[in-house]
């Protein structure tokens, strides 16, 4: 396989960011319009919300400034204030987080190693009567199995907020993720598919939660220093929402790059993979990826191996997430003698590819060589 001579490095992930951003925030700095704490936002708030509700085919669409704070406000708005929600251990410590800050118990929860989402037959074993709540995280963007998850938390009477910072524009049976549930919380920091930097917001279809959630961005206030549920400074600034909002516009071209680059690497690794030993991301028949990332596993111990001569030859191949939360300082005494076989499995053998909309062709075929090269060697 040819490998490319190439000028700069592939980073992970990287903003694709143009001159109708740069437009748009300089109109916001000219209108001196910053940011306002009028209940339904500023103008460019607005037309983000509106633009990403359209997108997602949702009531409400409750834009925040971070996908942290919304998962914390979506937690809030549920009154999910105590007792325990159960998540994936595996995930950004974000999720976990947000669980503490709202005042409940996280009780984690094993993945599938087959696509790294929440696994039911231990979620189904793990369900206390103080069970409140169930964050399913569409990790590297793989809807997680809704159908189940749905019919479960039915059953139980529990509530489902989605982490979906990672998988904005992945459907699962052709609905969006993060709409599956109560509400569906996004990021919208300089990593995700689609940025503002910072930034994040929160779906639902539940004009209540919707209503609370405006409020809970906002010191809980309605009209003025009327303060009627607990709330905070969660508030999307302008210049970011300027951002957001054209990079909504921009979103089918930015998805449809990672989706030419995802495929590319997989018609390239694909004839190497089983003698190799690796396992490669796939869509199913239920499932349409957004390619947030392009996370193999690596049946052998050689992960670390191979990511640094990866690393060495430009390529940011990544590792999301070792360690897992549950075995990070903090949380290992939160949640102590908790074991998941499958997620301490996955944080010691996957290894994450850039497919973001700047790779190349040429950069794909490096990617691709290198890879093949490193785990040929080992
Ligand atoms: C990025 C991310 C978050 C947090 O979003 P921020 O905007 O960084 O606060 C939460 N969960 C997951 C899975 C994420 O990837």
């Amino acid at each position: 396989m040819t490998t490319h001579t190439l000028s700069g490095s592939i980073p992970i992930n990287k903003p694709w960011i143009g001159e109708e951003e740069r437009r748009e925030v300089i109109k916001v700095l000219e209108e001196n319009a910053l940011t306002t704490a009028a209940r339904d936002g500023g103008k460019r708030v607005r037309d983000f919300e509106s633009l990403l509700r359209n997108y997602l085919n949702i009531k409400h669409v409750v834009a925040v400034n971070s996908g942290t704070s919304a998962l914390h406000a979506a937690l809030l708005a549920a009154d999910i204030t105590q007792g325990e929600v159960l998540l994936p251990s595996f995930t950004f410590v974000a999720t976990a987080n947000a669980v503490i800050a709202a005042g409940a118990k996280p009780v984690f929860v094993d993945v599938r190693k087959d696509d790294y989402t929440i696994e039911m037959s231990d979620l189904k074993s793990k369900i206390t009567a103080k069970a409140r709540a169930i964050i399913p995280v569409h990790l590297y963007g793989h809807p997680a199995e809704m159908d189940e998850l749905v019919d479960f938390a039915e059953k139980h009477s529990l509530h489902i907020i989605e982490d979906a910072c990672q998988s904005l524009g992945s459907t699962y049976k052709s609905k969006q993720t993060g709409t599956f549930g109560l509400a569906g919380c996004f990021s919208l920091y300089a990593s995700k598919v689609l940025t503002a930097g910072e930034g994040g917001a929160v779906a639902t279809d539940n004009d209540e939660i919707a209503d609370k959630l405006r409020m809970i961005r906002n010191h809980g206030m309605v009209e003025g220093y009327d303060t009627r549920v607990f709330g905070l400074n969660l508030r999307l600034p302008e210049l970011s929402a300027a951002v957001a909002k054209v990079q909504m516009q921009k979103l089918p071209d930015m998805l449809r790059k990672r989706r030419q680059n995802a495929e590319k690497l997989t018609e390239l690794l694909a004839p190497e993979a089983k003698r190799n030993g690796l396992v490669l991301p796939h869509e199913t028949s239920d499932t349409i990826f957004n390619w947030y990332l392009y996370t193999i596993a690596l049946q052998k111990n050689i992960r670390d191996r191979v990511k640094g001569k990866l690393v060495s030859e430009r390529i940011g191949a990544t590792v999301y997430y070792d360690p897992p939360v549950h075995k990070t300082p903090y949380y290992s005494e939160v949640c102590p003698g908790t074991k998941l076989a499958n997620t301490e499995w996955c944080s010691t053998h996957v290894l994450s590819l850039p497919v973001h909309p700047s790779v190349t062709e040429p950069d794909i075929q490096h990617i691709a060589g290198s890879l093949l090269k490193a785990v040929g060697l080992e």
